[in-house]
């Protein structure tokens, strides 16, 4: 199937960008790397009347450091960030977890933005920004940026806060202590595909952070709260195999056995990797 006629458009600024998307009335539809909206323009899923081409905006292609956090562009591809282009982005935690979405073509153009907008409730980006306590910043024609807590940003699958007109602009990122720890886990069928089960770990003394989160579920990752505030207390011998049963079991009433399972293995390898030989 080929998708339904619409207007192609690449405006020159983010500025322009918004005031186009303000004045559409709903019937345009922001376009990064394409690799969700392309499908779903050729299926009718999306119809747009206007496509607004938003890839190349220099203003969401940069990395800087904000506030102490870093700022990510929304236009920035996850192969970018897995090819160390950007200094503040080597050697964080996203760096390697970029470099594991799907196969290299599909990162060499999808962006931060189009997969936090789209949401899928198994991409990557959207289980580490939550894990990271990370922040994402939207703006709108003629409003002040504002900056929405990851947690709250994604409703349900496919379901964000986003509101008609509003455009991710970036995602600001933890800066890491020497202290941190971090895992990251998931499972796929095939190397490439889409995660079945995954997990993300994080543990930041300096700011008192504990997160352990579960993705790939059917909606957005479920924190669970109590076990990493266990495992930040006590250490990872507070995190037994009882332990994440129960807390899956008390947070995620969605899985059936198999799915527990998968999900208890991955919490259980994610903190491995985060306290390594402790786990
Ligand atoms: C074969 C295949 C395998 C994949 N496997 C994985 C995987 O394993 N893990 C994973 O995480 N992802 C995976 N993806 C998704 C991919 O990584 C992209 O991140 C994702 O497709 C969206 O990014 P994009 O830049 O292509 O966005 P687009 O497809 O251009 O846009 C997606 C949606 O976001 C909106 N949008 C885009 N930019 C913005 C913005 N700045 N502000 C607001 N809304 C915006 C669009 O209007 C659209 O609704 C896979 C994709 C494919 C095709």
């Amino acid at each position: 199937m080929k998708a339904a006629q619409f207007e192609y458009m690449k405006p020159a600024t983010l500025a322009q960008a918004l005031q186009t998307l303000a004045g559409a009335g709903g019937q345009a539809k922001l376009m990064a790397g394409s690799q969700s909206l392309g499908p779903m323009l050729n299926l009718r899923l999306a119809r747009p009347a206007q496509v607004l081409d938003v890839s190349r905006l220099n203003e969401l292609r940069s990395v800087d450091l904000v506030q102490g956090r870093v700022r990510v562009g929304a236009s920035v591809t996850h192969a970018e960030i897995e090819d160390g282009r950007f200094e503040l982005l080597r050697g964080h935690p996203v760096q390697e977890m970029a470099a594991r979405i799907a196969y290299r073509s599909v990162r060499n153009r999808g962006t931060v933005g189009g997969s936090l907008a789209h949401a899928d409730p198994a991409a990557d980006w959207v289980l580490a920004a939550r894990a990271l306590n990370a922040q994402v910043e939207i703006c709108a024609f003629e409003q002040a940026p504002r900056l929405i807590n990851m947690q709250d940003f994604m409703l349900a699958a496919y379901t964000t806060v986003l509101g008609e007109g509003e455009v991710i602009t970036a995602l600001h990122l933890p800066v890491l202590s020497e202290q941190a720890r971090w895992g990251y886990y998931k499972f796929c069928r095939k190397t490439g595909e889409f995660a079945e089960a995954s997990c993300a770990a994080y543990f930041e003394p300096v700011s008192a952070t504990a997160q352990i989160v579960v993705g790939a579920l059917d909606g957005a990752p479920v924190a669970l709260e109590a076990l990493a505030s266990a495992v930040a207390r006590s250490g990872v011998v507070a995190a037994s195999d009882a332990a994440i049963d129960a807390a899956i079991r008390e947070n995620i009433d969605q899985l059936d056995t198999l799915g527990r399972r998968m999900a208890a293995a991955a919490v259980t390898r994610c903190l491995k990797q985060a306290f390594g030989a402790h786990a």
